[in-house]
């Protein structure tokens, strides 16, 4: 059987699609505070207000001395300036000791830099002995002095809602004091891979016929890579009751469902209209102008105002995990109340692309630099569907446009990097 164009969907329209469904879903998910050691990879459920100013206090940048600018005027290296140190003040120390024309106090990183202080000089331009401290060099206003509140003022609004987690969001949060913070739920998501052929890994000998089933180990991988909990995992043969009974389990206690196969038009695909026909799950698009992954199916189960989204990806194990970074990403991305940057990456086509007109490629590809320091994509090895090697080389995707047949090599493309760790 063959699809017309006009009957597949746009990529474009297909994610929008998606972001617009997993939107409305999201309003049913919570949201709960969890203790720092949590909070890795997981969103922001209120944005991350300044509890105070940053920095609390001036503080020194570097270690040295504090001292007046007037009293260096002269400093050099041949002719060193020699003041008298008073003392010494460390990070932890309050700031109360106050200096004089002729003085110089010891300030360590950190430590907080008395008002009278005008700057820190490097103890690298200094020689420090008994009581006194030459200096070789003179001091700029405010050098090496970090002010109260240059970073934040007590009430700005440090991040916003639906920010990932990163290290250093993480270390943001904790600079503000918090020792619990809210979050969205992390959706629950259950994994189905369907198939006949299918055994799994460690089992011998293998009859003719059969292969191992590696889009439930990458599936479930591809999810534990972006940092969301231990997916549920379900097998399926190709028969109707097989499929229901897998499924029926899935959608329950999952807000998102993938299932890797069986989704395209062959005898054995029973995936679509199992949804359909036996679990009530609305079919939002089914099947999308992109190559690989085209039989790609999204639907929404919906009961008691309670919306679970479903993904039935294609089964070729490249088509499955481009599937998931393309569309089943955004959805959890939206899920948790984040939003995609839009970030355009372009590149220079190091070889020459052929394909034929009508769907996105998304061609699998190395990152490299000219030497003019212009970004270079080439084509991996291995870009058949079912060919992973091409997948596990690739760094980035070239978006190879829907209507173009060639894409001559120096061509300007469009390419996304590919992270399993980021949406
Ligand atoms: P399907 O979409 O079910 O027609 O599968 C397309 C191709 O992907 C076939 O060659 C399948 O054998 C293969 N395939 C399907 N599921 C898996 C799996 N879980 N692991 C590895 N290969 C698979
Ligand atoms: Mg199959």
């Amino acid at each position: 059987m063959s699809v017309k164009q006009s009957e597949l969907t746009t990529y474009n329209e297909a994610v929008r699609i998606i972001v617009r469904q997993a939107g409305a879903a999201r309003r049913e998910c919570g949201k709960e505070a969890l203790p720092l050691a949590d909070l890795l990879h997981r969103f922001t459920a209120e944005p991350i207000l300044a509890a105070f100013d940053l920095p609390r206090f001036d503080n020194s940048a570097v270690d040295g001395y504090g001292v007046l600018i007037e009293d260096l005027a002269k400093a050099s290296e041949s002719s060193p300036a020699r003041l008298s140190l008073s003392g010494s003040i460390q990070a932890g120390d309050s700031a109360d000791l106050a200096i004089r024309s002729g003085q110089t106090v010891k300030i360590l990183t950190g430590a907080p830099v008395p008002p009278s202080v005008e700057a820190v000089v490097m103890r690298e331009f200094t020689r420090e002995s008994k009581d006194t401290v030459e200096f070789f060099t003179g001091a700029g206003p405010g050098e090496n002095i970090r002010r109260r509140g240059e970073e934040f003022q007590k009430g700005d609004q440090v991040l916003p809602a639906g920010q990932r987690i990163d290290p250093p969001v993480l270390g943001l949060i904790a600079s503000f004091g918090h020792a619990v913070f809210p979050v969205t739920e992390a959706p629950r998501i259950a994994i189905v891979s369907t198939g006949d052929e299918l055994v799994q890994p460690g089992t011998t000998p293998l009859a003719s016929g059969q292969i191992y089933d590696s889009n439930s180990h990458a599936l479930r991988a591809a999810v534990l890579a972006l940092g969301l909990p231990e997916p549920r995992i379900f097998h399926a043969g190709d028969c109707p009751e097989e499929t229901e009974k897998a499924f029926e389990s899935a959608l329950g206690d999952s807000d998102l469902v993938i299932s890797a196969g069986g989704v395209s038009v062959g005898d054995r695909d029973f995936v679509k209209a199992t949804l359909e026909d036996k679990l009530g799950v609305r079919t939002i698009f089914w099947r999308v102008a992109i190559k690989p992954g085209k039989p790609v199916y999204f639907g929404c189960h919906e009961t008691d105002g309670v919306k679970k989204l479903v993904f039935g990806l294609p089964g070729n194990p490249v088509s499955v995990l481009l599937t998931f970074h393309l569309f089943v990403k955004p959805a959890l991305l939206t899920l948790q109340g984040g939003a995609k940057k839009a970030r355009a990456l372009t590149a220079r086509l190091a070889k020459q692309v052929r394909k034929k007109p009508g769907r996105l490629d998304f061609v699998r590809g190395e990152m490299t630099s000219s030497q003019e320091g212009t970004l270079q994509a080439i084509p991996t090895h291995g870009q058949d569907s079912h060919m992973l090697s091409g997948l596990a080389a690739a760094e980035c995707l070239l978006h190879c446009r829907q209507e173009a047949s060639l894409l001559a090599e120096g061509d300007l493309i469009d390419i996304e990097i590919l992270d399993w760790t980021n949406y």
